[in-house]
């Protein structure tokens, strides 16, 4: 099944109309069989179906926005990787770590990463120890 968008030379009335195939309509339109459904005329044409161009459009700008995303992640696994290279791994012992290094005054200590809740973050601010919440790409997420 094929559907033309058919517009009336006459009225310049426009309508869809649905044929089995391209061929079955240049059949029908040379036994003229195919007239306007409102004034009747045989001046009837199929025009550019515009369906088409705007799924095109769609389809391009998925691929913009694609690539944006594919952009971020590389550049969220870089930071990623020096985040791993350079920092102390102590998963949920974050906030404990922290307060560890804080207190004792650990100027020499590694940087450390790892899991907290957001209340725990927020009780580390309170006691004036800064942490940056970081977007983290899980490895099996590739
Ligand atoms: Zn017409």
């Amino acid at each position: 099944m094929i559907k033309y968008k058919l517009i009336c030379k006459s009225c310049n009335k426009s309508y869809d109309s649905w044929f089995s195939s391209s061929k079955e309509y240049e059949k029908l339109k040379k036994l003229k069989h195919i007239n306007c459904y409102s004034c009747g005329s045989l001046n009837v044409e199929k025009t550019l179906m515009s369906p088409n161009v705007l799924n095109s459009r769609k389809i391009n700008k998925i691929t913009k926005d694609e690539k944006k995303y594919i952009n971020v992640r590389n550049k969220i696994k870089e930071y990623q990787k020096f985040i791993k290279n350079n920092f102390k791994y102590v998963g949920e012992n974050f906030a404990h770590e922290a307060r560890s290094i804080h207190y004792n005054n650990k100027k020499k200590a590694k940087g450390i990463y790892g899991n907290a809740s957001l209340d725990e973050l927020k009780e580390l601010k309170d006691e004036g120890i800064e942490t940056e919440v970081i977007p983290w790409l899980k490895d099996n997420n590739n």
